[in-house]
């Protein structure tokens, strides 16, 4: 227990080896990582900022928030500092990656995977935080069959530095932030809808925000449709509560419990990658 606290809240740089690169954002680069100390495999997202010494205190102490965040579909957070003009944010490794690299997942593994992630949002509600980038690839999956939430806006003072050096659209926004108008609860809600359908309609890319999606008839139960569909209304306050997410047939049909759905299926997918000349 108290390892735990320590390697938490300790991690030098000196003790962190840097393995292969895991993939690039707009913020940042995420690499896989060991950490030597706490012996045990990292995930480090570095994102070079340049701001004075008072903002990187303000986003430090912006982000002590993450080590009270303790849930199962939550990423773990280990420790974040700033060498010279960048910041390293140490957090659990997930083997599987993040969905946006799974495409056309079955709706018995995907209503696991919303599951998880209704309980992750709910789970930050609850601390009144928004996550405020609901997206495939901030939704990570592991072999043990975990779906655990990453990415999620605690320090506005981090947000608003990384902003300031990124431009585009973001095709997961709710059209009443694009608008420039409050962002909310719902507004999070918008993005799981639009998350799920583009996982399983695109088979690569990303869908355009001028076009309305829509999915294709016949392919999916009422249920999954009847859920995007209500996480998609325009109005934010048409869209559904947290009560009302973690009680929509969807949610409730495939909130059993059962981790060896989706460790299964990440364990193929992963093996495929690795040996795509065999099978299908
Ligand atoms: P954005 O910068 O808009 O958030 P992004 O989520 O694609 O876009 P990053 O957050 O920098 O970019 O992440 C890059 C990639 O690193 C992700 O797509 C994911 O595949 C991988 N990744 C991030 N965190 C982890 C983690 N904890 N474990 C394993 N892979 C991770
Ligand atoms: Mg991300």
């Amino acid at each position: 227990f108290c390892y735990e606290i320590i390697s938490r809240a300790i991690i030098n740089e000196h003790d962190i080896q840097y393995q292969e690169q895991l993939g690039h954002g707009n913020g940042g680069t995420v690499y896989k990582a060991y950490h030597i100390l706490g012996k045990r495999v990292l995930a480090v997202k570095v994102i070079p900022l340049d701001i004075t010494a008072e903002l990187q205190k303000q986003i430090m102490s912006e982000l002590e928030i993450l080590y009270k965040c303790d849930s199962p579909y939550i990423i773990t957070f280990y420790s974040a500092f700033f060498v010279e003009n960048r910041i390293s944010i140490c957090t659990e490794f997930m083997d599987g990656g993040s969905l946006d690299v799974y495409r056309r997942i079955p709706e018995h593994v995907l209503g696991r995977i919303a599951v998880a992630v209704v309980k992750g949002l709910t789970y930050l509600w609850s601390l009144k935080i928004l996550h405020r980038d609901v997206k495939p690839s901030n939704m990570l999956v592991n072999t043990r069959g975990q779906v655990k939430l990453c990415d999620f806006g605690v320090s506005t003072q981090l947000v608003n530095s990384i902003a300031k050096t990124y431009v585009g659209t973001n095709a997961y926004m709710a059209p009443e932030r694009i608008s420039g108008e409050q962002y909310g609860i719902h507004s999070d809600v918008w993005s799981v809808g639009i998350s799920f359908m583009e996982v399983n309609v695109a088979s690569g890319g990303s869908l355009s925000v001028s076009e309305p999606p829509v999915l294709p008839v016949g392919q999916f139960s009422d249920k999954f449709v009847h859920f995007i569909t209500q996480c998609m209304k325009k109005l934010p306050k048409e869209r559904p509560a947290p009560n009302d997410l973690m009680d929509h047939p969807f949610i409730v049909h495939f909130n059993d419990g059962n981790a060896e759905v989706v460790s299964m299926w990440v364990c193929c997918c992963l093996e495929e990658r690795r040996a795509p000349w065999e099978g299908g």
